[in-house]
């Protein structure tokens, strides 16, 4: 077994403990067959932690605990049920009504893909893209936010809040992909090949971040190539449409 990022041979000293969601959102699932200790240590200080800056707050509101991971830019805390130091990142996204943050918010949860995909066992030979992705930020082509109008990709409960891993694989069409939900509000498929030529993969993960335990879930998802090499719209404005799913994760908070 070799380390995906740079090859190293992992044995017992140089093997490290990948969480696949990482902690800081609720992750628990660990594999020690995808990075040495080096590349997860690299990876955690650069792309997880861009991505715990943006989204610790939201698993920690949801629980109401202390932060899991003590990230040096994100204060968790609830006063008197509100959101109450967040203020100022929720009044931004609200006021762009995006998300986005730098390339390696995205590099990170390129990562998570790629991490589930791997600890299911699938062949390895068509992750070279994603890796480069994850690596470098590049090609940006491979991922694009997914919020289809009138589609309901899966039954989601009143006041759940999960996070949904999917990825899809099929010979005839030769398409390999994963569909990711954080929190359900951030929607995005990262294509991994165009040319995948094994057996059929269908297969979802999904771990309800209140509970902390996984669901059972049925993903829709037919994507054509079409459809993956030409969106039809832009990322921002497939980006608007997942707006009120962050507006319905706040209303939950604040339920809570
Ligand atoms: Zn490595």
């Amino acid at each position: 077994m070799d380390c995906y990022n740079c090859g190293a041979t992992l044995n017992r000293k140089t093997r490290s403990a990948e969480h696949i969601l990482p902690r800081s959102i609720g992750g628990k699932r660990i594999a020690y067959n995808l990075l040495c200790k080096s590349c997860n240590e690299q990876f955690g200080r650069t792309i997880d932690n861009e991505l715990a800056s943006r989204l610790t707050r939201f698993y920690t509101l949801l629980n109401s605990g202390e932060p899991v991971l003590p990230a040096t830019n994100v204060s968790g805390n609830r006063k008197d049920g509100k959101i109450a130091l967040h203020e100022k990142f929720i009044a931004r996204v609200k006021k762009n009504r995006s998300f986005a943050g730098s390339k390696d918010y995205f590099r990170a949860i390129a990562k998570i893909c790629l991490n589930y995909y791997l600890s299911k066992g699938y062949p390895k030979q068509y992750c070279e893209t994603i890796k480069a992705f994850i690596r470098s930020g590049t090609p940006d082509n491979i991922f694009q936010y997914y919020a289809p109008e009138s589609v309901s990709i899966h039954q989601l409960s009143e006041n759940e809040v999960s996070h949904v891993l999917h990825i899809h694989g099929n010979k005839q069409s030769g398409l390999l992909y994963a569909y990711i939900e954080l929190f359900n509000m951030q929607n995005l498929i990262f294509i991994f090949s165009m040319e995948y030529d094994e057996r059929d993969i269908d297969v979802t993960w999904c771990r309800d971040v209140i509970t902390n335990a996984d669901l059972t879930k049925d993903v829709q998802l037919h994507l054509t190539r079409e459809q993956l090499e030409h969106p039809g719209m832009s990322s921002a404005d497939m980006e608007e449409r997942l707006f009120p799913r962050f507006e319905r994760l706040l209303r939950i908070i604040q339920g809570r």
